[in-house]
This record gives C-alpha cells, sequence and structure tokens, in this order.
C-alpha cells in the first residue's frame, strides 16, 4: 500500500482516497466517487496521525451537516 505523506491514497479511478473511518485495526477509505476501501493502519505514526486528523475532521463535518438539518426542519 502507498501512502502519500499526508495518508491519503490513490483510488483505482485516480481519484485520491481519504481515511474516514477506522475499524478496529483497519482504516476505512473513501474517494469523491464513492469507491472504499479498507486496509490495515499504517504502523508509521506520523500517518497514524495523519489518519486520525482525517478521520476527527469528517467527524466534526458530519455533525455541522446534522445540526444544518435540524435547523432547517
Ligand atoms: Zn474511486
Amino acid at each position: 500500500m502507498e501512502f502519500h505523506s499526508d495518508a491519503t491514497i490513490e483510488c483505482a479511478c485516480g481519484l485520491p482516497m481519504f481515511p474516514v473511518s477506522r475499524a478496529g485495526a483497519d482504516v476505512r477509505y473513501e474517494c469523491a466517487n464513492r469507491h472504499v476501501r479498507v486496509i490495515p493502519a499504517p504502523a508509521d505514526p506520523a500517518l497514524r496521525r495523519a489518519i486520525a486528523n482525517w478521520i476527527d475532521k469528517r467527524s466534526q463535518q458530519i455533525e455541522e451537516q446534522h445540526r444544518r438539518w435540524e435547523r432547517d426542519e
């Protein structure tokens, strides 16, 4: 598995894939085309930190979206 320095990887479709959640020792990646890959988390501490940051950012975005939907109702 080839990780970029920001912990993203390249999808088979050519788009970057971003870490979206953790599943035990694995990380779930998604690209903008909703392709999904589940791969083992890297051992490199810098990559692991970068992955944790992506996942944090993602969950904050989802929370913000939910708040917006609640306001709109
Ligand atoms: Zn893709």
